[in-house]
């Protein structure tokens, strides 16, 4: 599986399509703000010839959806997301509010992501970890025979996702993170909602938090 990164909208937010040979592709966190963001996007999609066939959110934050709307309709897919983020979701359009940004409401979750199921696209397979504590429905998705996770606002270089936004809890996530994320080899490669990628083995040593 290949990973692209793209790093959108304000709050300098980290979208990324996730392809394997057959060139069937899902993209996660669509955070694309503006016309020529999303057209970033689905040049990138045109050109690789990629299928995108998921619409996928790790957590629904505001930065993490700014494109849902526009993905949904262009590439006619059901948006996923755990369920216990569909209040968060729902916030979203007051939170774009406070933050005099422009926000097309995103469809809702038509599929539940939850953990033990499996994302299955082209001859790619994720696993999927619910990660709370940034937010109450945040999923991980990691792919095992690559070893990489693609983590959202769960671990960060150096940091941890904020816990001071409603449904936040900073014991949880220290808690989720330690259980679930660190349990895994340390060799995994973190791609973050925000900033550069990492490692567990990096964060294991050099996290202030851990
Ligand atoms: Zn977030
Ligand atoms: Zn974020």
């Amino acid at each position: 599986m290949k990973v692209r990164k793209f790093t959108f909208n304000p709050f300098q937010e980290n979208t990324y399509v996730l392809y394997d040979k057959t060139r069937e592709a899902v993209i996660v966190d669509p955070g694309c703000y503006d016309e020529s963001e999303q057209k970033q996007l689905t040049d990138f999609i045109e050109s690789n010839k990629l299928k995108p066939v998921r619409l996928l959110n790790t957590h629904a934050h505001i930065d993490h959806i700014f494109g849902n709307a526009f993905i949904a309709k262009h590439y006619d897919l059901k948006l996923e997301l755990h369920p216990d983020d569909t209040e968060t979701l729902k916030r979203a359009a007051s939170w774009s509010q406070q933050y005099g940004l422009e926000y097309t409401e995103s469809p809702e979750a038509e599929k539940e992501l939850t953990e033990g199921e499996v994302i299955a696209f082209g001859e790619t397979t994720l696993d999927i970890l619910h990660v709370p504590g940034h937010a109450p429905g945040h999923t991980v998705f990691i792919d095992h025979k690559n070893h990489l996770l693609i983590g959202g606002d769960v671990l960060f270089r150096g940091s941890i996702g904020r816990t001071d936004l409603p449904g936040g809890d900073h014991e949880l996530l220290i808690s989720s993170i330690q259980n679930k994320l660190f349990t895994l080899e340390e060799d995994y490669k973190v791609y973050s909602g925000h900033g550069p990628e990492t490692s567990l083995q990096y964060e294991k040593s050099f996290n202030p938090f851990f």
